[in-house]
């Protein structure tokens, strides 16, 4: 086991109702803040009429900033840092997603910086400042609501970076299990395979004697799979969504990487899918995922082996070790197939090739190679591309 430090400073309030206590948790911060939203979503469900309540009755007075998109763009991220300069907001709640959480911690480290916001995306700045940051999911997904990382997108170039900082945890997190049931299922698939991603990220490492931790993180993928369908066929499954959430939340809060080092290589590569052609990031990830791992389960075979018996239930004594890493695979593939994510990029609407483009962008033209369990350089990366035509 690597040496670590862990500390997740962020709150978690979980459960039945706990929405309306928003404005008693923001009232420790601030009483003025900026409310950054999504595209209605909150408006429909009724949850943004609960959270104007909870503000009013704890006094605080807010401005709002909705229209964060999926994948969210830099350029609402400076209008949201000019609304807090020039209204003397100290403070960002997040009502939604990924995508609004990550867009409310990028105007956090934006609002006390000279320079431009961009620079923490870009490795030209680290952030030593940050408004407090507070949300509420609506979406068991991104592990946004309790992580140090923050992914934006800048439309100048389409280049989707991401950021993490120890600063950007939210001060608390509101999880009520209830707010997903209003979720399209196809979010709730996409968020699925974003969660099971996250776990695999941290999964598939060189460390040694990491047994605690991969044995975390796979009852966190079995939970995962378990739990999925029955969402899928229920919404309004409270105790499954109550499962999902939880693990969503504990897949990327850093616990589970505590003593190993992560890859993130197909995370890097998503980035380019979802930046350039603005695909859910989640079905981003259930293409690209798969593919990575038949280009390089020769590295560390037993790991593959290991992977495909304790979380797929795959029957060691049938097959050889090659077929069984294999079919662990095989299983990822067919679980993401059962949710309907799509597992090629034909599938997802990609039919044109820039692979070498995106390899290039990725890897800042090999500058940077991707991936820490096995190193990435833009060759391997259109052929990952390509195995996953
Ligand atoms: P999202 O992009 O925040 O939201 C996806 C869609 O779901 C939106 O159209 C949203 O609509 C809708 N939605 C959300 N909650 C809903 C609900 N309860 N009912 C109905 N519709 C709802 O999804 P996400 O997967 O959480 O976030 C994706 C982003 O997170 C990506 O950009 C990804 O790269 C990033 N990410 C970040 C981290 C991190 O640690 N920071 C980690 C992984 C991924 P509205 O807009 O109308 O609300
Ligand atoms: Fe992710």
């Amino acid at each position: 086991m690597d040496n670590f430090i862990f500390q997740n400073p962020t709150k978690i309030i979980f459960g039945k109702n706990t929405e309306s206590s928003v404005g008693k948790e923001v009232s420790s911060y601030s009483k003025k803040i900026l409310l950054h939203y999504g595209g209605g979503s909150i408006k429909k469900s009724g949850l943004y009429d609960k959270v104007v309540a909870s503000l009013k009755e704890a006094n605080i007075e807010f401005i709002e900033l909705p229209g964060v998109k999926p994948n969210p763009r830099l350029s609402l991220v400076r209008e949201g840092i000019q609304i807090c300069r020039d209204n003397g907001i100290d403070f960002v709640l997040a009502v939604g997603g990924g995508s609004v959480i990550d867009s409310a911690k990028a105007i956090a480290i934006g609002v006390p910086y000279n320079g431009d916001v961009w620079d923490f995306y870009t490795d030209k700045a680290d952030a030593t400042e940050a408004l407090p940051v507070g949300t509420i999911l609506t979406i068991p997904a991104a592990g946004s609501e309790s992580s140090t990382g923050s992914v934006i997108t800048n439309e100048d170039g389409w280049y989707k970076k991401p950021y993490n900082s120890a600063l950007i945890y939210p001060k608390f997190s509101i999880l009520n299990p209830e707010l997903a049931y209003t979720l399209p299922r196809y979010q709730i698939s996409c968020g699925a395979a974003d969660i099971l991603a996250h776990l695999m990220e941290r999964y598939f490492t060189n460390s040694k004697n990491v047994e605690f931790t991969d044995r975390l993180i796979e009852s966190t993928m079995k939970t995962i799979i378990n739990n999925v369908p029955k969402v899928l066929k229920n919404q309004e499954d409270y105790d499954a969504w109550a499962e999902v959430m939880w693990a969503g939340a504990i897949a990327h809060n850093n616990l589970l990487n505590t003593g190993r080092v992560g890859d993130w290589g197909s995370h890097n590569i998503e980035h380019e899918l979802s930046g350039i052609y603005d695909v859910a990031h989640g079905a981003g990830l259930a293409v690209v995922f798969p593919a990575w791992m038949k280009y390089l389960y020769k590295h560390d075979m037993n790991r593959f082996v290991q992977f495909a018996v304790r979380v797929w239930n795959v029957e060691q004594e049938f097959f050889s070790p090659e077929e069984t890493a294999l079919q662990g695979i095989k299983k990822l593939e067919e679980f993401f197939v059962s949710i309907d994510m799509p597992i090629t990029l034909k599938g997802l609407g990609i039919e044109d090739d820039r692979y070498e483009e995106m390899a290039n962008k990725a890897t800042d033209n090999d500058a940077s190679p991707l991936g820490n369990f096995v190193k990435l350089n833009s060759k391997d990366i259109v052929n990952i591309l390509k195995l996953a035509q």
